[in-house]
């Protein structure tokens, strides 16, 4: 059920592949038959069509998914609003376009004249306050007369418009008689929908399927359902489908914080059973002499921060034990990530091993070469760098040096996941900015060494509830020191209508001898979006500045991204025009000013990662964000926030109220789903409490083999956590 997966499908058949006592074939063999009907289509519900059965599974299914809707997804499909007809005023006290709900007294029909369709139906009601009009366009004279008897006192609930003085209600609704007022929904839910489904269709449909839930055993501790004061499933389920008030479908709600709290300890619970497998499969401790590490802080032409030498500490501590090391590298932009884990590298040599270091991008692998090439031969330490570039007889020979153990290290991209990428002694395996990658990737390299220990790097300062959602608990170092000496960037916010004072600046800063980067959204130009591309912002430049400019975007072939690249690190080019391509982790110390054109379109994260690509050097350093007029809220929040602080961990905290949680980790291009029920900016204390409630439950109940451990394997099936079940299973 996509509502609770939030591992992307990959990961799914990563951790199949692990598990060896996995049979394709029979994911569900496994799961309680008290869950069943909960996963069977949605046809399977009385007045459930084929039809009907589409719409649902577009509404509430991720578009790849091939898999029709089942039962399930509709229960879990919860309100996001309300029509509350509480509001009962007399006609003359009803407002303009207010919804209400009001008892009138039947005083005549007036139906179109034969053959004109075009005047509407009307029906005249009253009350004590005066006369309305009732308006039916093309309306069905026998069953109107039905729904209004002449002479009757019956309730209308819809809304009021005054025409010229005169109040009518058009299309009410809902029409029920005096004595059946307890059957009009005071109070309804609302939806979202797809454009192929009604309300009122699919309400029902969930009311449907609000009575094929099962009875099903409660897995939250006693103890902290009433300290919580939640009710079980079953009641919180039916609360926020039928609400009382706004609050019942408020993400505050108790209701609500239960099903999510649901969804929270079975993704922490899935988290920590992988986690434990993959510390169990581990048990080998690599214990170094220090002799490559002393060559490369040698090498260094600058000595560590205490954050750096501490992480550098926490990770040796962990390579030489014999647990598998699972740990997140945090740091943010400029912190210094690769020198920490070069050393770390440089541990795992020492130690008879291999390490693999993996890039998101090819410019950031070769640049990553780059920099650590000379550190690594200062300490003899045999480096190689693989991508899709490496190919035919090269690529041969890396693999066939990889194999033999003559390379100590491999930096590449995901070249370094194919099947015919085989270390001889894989210890430990580096993910650099990980956020690029989804996590599936960080088992996929683990699953290369039978025991490598793993370090995840990250260069988003993710708030620590993201942490915990999208890496479980994990170790976690921080580079929480930015290397001495770095000189705050002056910030500063500039319509595009000044362009010419900028190339004025700009013309001055060349003359200097500066360095500049000059961002834009775009590779060329495109119709739908009028918005500046690279090309184009490199020909005018050009136009300008001759020889200074350079350009660089993810369309050139990768040997003129390395020259253009080259050629701005060497000072033969002043200004490089790029696209987001340099966003992550890419190092010329001596750029000190960065443009960003059409901030407005970029996430706060980004801006921020941009324009730490300045600031790294001894020179003091700007970022100028030139955005289109007029500015949207959200965008000149962003800006604002921006000017005000280079502190990355507040960014991220920003951001996150500002946008979703996956967009902040990059998730949303790669498809990874969020949480459905879970809302961070509600529930961030309840991810907490799932965290330490999984940690004691696998403490105690590894096996989840009590009765509490028998109910937490019913709620993983549903949640679809199936895997993490099977791990168990495999042991
Ligand atoms: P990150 O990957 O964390 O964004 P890098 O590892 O690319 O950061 O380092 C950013 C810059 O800071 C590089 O130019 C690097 O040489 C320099 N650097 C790293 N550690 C230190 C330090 N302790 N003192 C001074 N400069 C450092
Ligand atoms: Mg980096």
């Amino acid at each position: 059920m996509i509502w609770f997966r939030f591992f992307p499908r990959q990961q799914r058949c990563d951790l199949t592949a692990l598990d060896a006592a996995q049979e394709p074939g029979h994911s569900h063999a496994m799961r309680p038959d008290l869950l069943n009907p909960l996963f069977a289509s949605v046809t399977s519900l009385a007045g459930i069509g084929p039809k009907l059965s589409v719409a649902l599974t577009k509404l509430l299914k991720a578009s790849e998914s091939a898999e029709p809707a089942v039962v399930g997804d509709l229960l879990f499909h919860l309100p996001s609003g309300l029509i509350d007809r509480r509001n009962r005023p007399t006609i003359m006290d009803a407002a303009e376009g207010a919804l209400s709900t009001i008892e009138v007294h039947v005083d005549g029909h007036e139906p179109p004249p034969r053959g004109n369709r075009r005047i509407p139906y009307k029906i005249k009601v009253s009350d004590d306050s005066g006369e309305m009009v009732i308006v039916y366009f093309r309306g069905q004279s026998r069953w109107l007369e039905a729904q209004y008897p002449l002479g009757e006192t019956i309730f209308v609930s819809g809304k009021v418009e005054w025409f010229n003085g005169r109040p009518n209600m058009v299309h009410p609704d809902h029409v029920v008689p005096q004595d059946k007022l307890h059957e009009l929904p005071l109070v309804e839910p609302v939806y979202p929908l797809v454009a192929s489904l009604s309300l009122k269709v699919l309400s029902k449909s969930i009311n449907t399927a609000l009575q094929t839930l099962p009875r099903l055993p409660e897995w939250i501790e006693d103890g902290m359902l009433q300290r919580q004061h939640w009710p079980d499933m079953a009641q919180a389920l039916d609360q926020v489908h039928h609400p009382r008030d706004q609050l019942d479908i408020s993400p505050d709600s108790n209701a609500w914080k239960r099903l999510a709290y649901d969804e929270l300890l079975a993704g922490q619970l899935a988290l920590g059973m992988v986690r434990s497998r993959m510390k169990k499969s581990a048990g080998k401790s690599w214990a170094g002499d220090g002799r490559k590490q002393n060559a490369i802080l040698s090498a260094l032409p600058f000595e560590l921060t205490g954050a750096q030498k501490r992480s550098v500490a926490e990770i040796q501590a962990d390579i030489a034990h014999p647990e598998r090391m699972l740990r997140l590298l945090q740091g943010d932009v400029g912190s210094g990530k690769t020198a920490v884990a070069l050393l770390a590298c440089a541990t795992a040599i020492e130690a008879g091993g291999q390490a693999a270091l993996m890039a998101p991008t090819e410019v950031l692998a070769r640049q990553h070469m780059a920099t650590i090439e000379p550190l690594a031969s200062a300490a003899s330490i045999n480096v190689a760098v693989l991508t899709g570039r490496e190919k035919g007889k090269t690529r041969q020979d890396i693999y066939d040096r990889l194999a033999n153990g003559e390379i100590d290290l491999l930096i590449g991209t995901h070249a370094l996941f194919q099947s015919n990428v085989t270390f001889k002694n894989l210890a430990l395996g580096i993910v650099d900015e990980q956020h690029r990658f989804g996590v599936h990737q960080r088992l996929a390299l683990a699953s290369k060494g039978g025991a490598a220990d793993i370090l995840v790097m990250t260069a988003t300062p993710i708030p620590r509830t993201l942490v915990l959602t999208f890496f479980g608990d994990m170790d976690v170092s921080k580079l929480d020191e930015k290397p001495a000496h770095r000189l705050p960037i002056q910030t500063n916010a500039l319509s595009l209508e000044r362009l010419d004072e900028l190339v004025e600046r700009i013309r001055q800063a060349v003359a200097r001898g500066d360095k500049i980067y000059w961002l834009c959204p775009l590779v060329e130009d495109s119709e739908e979006l009028p918005v500046m591309s690279a090309e184009t912002r490199f020909k005018s430049l050009q136009e300008l500045f001759g020889q200074n400019v350079g350009l660089v975007h993810g369309r050139m072939k990768p040997a003129e991204k390395d020259t253009a690249m080259l050629d701005f690190k060497e000072g033969k080019t002043r200004i490089l025009v790029a696209t987001t391509v340099i966003e992550v982790g890419v190092d010329v110390p001596d750029a000190t000013i960065m443009v960003i054109e059409h901030a407005e379109r970029f996430g706060l994260a980004q801006l921020h990662q941009l324009r730490g690509r300045v600031g790294r050097g001894d020179k003091p350093s700007s970022c100028l964000l030139l955005y289109k007029a007029p500015l949207g809220t959200i965008a000149s929040d962003r800006i604002r926030i921006m000017r005000d602080t280079e502190d990355g961990f507040r960014i991220a905290e920003e951001d996150l109220k500002l946008r979703g949680e996956g967009e902040i980790l990059g998730t949303r291009q790669s498809g990874t789903p969020g949480f459905h029920i879970a809302r961070m900016e509600f529930h961030g204390e309840l991810l907490e409490m799932a965290r330490d409630d999984a940690r004691l439950i696998l403490h105690e109940d590894p096996e989840l083999a009590t009765p509490r451990g028998q109910a937490l394997r019913v709620l993983l099936y549903l949640q679809s956590k199936d895997e993490a079940v099977r791990l168990l299973r495999a042991g």
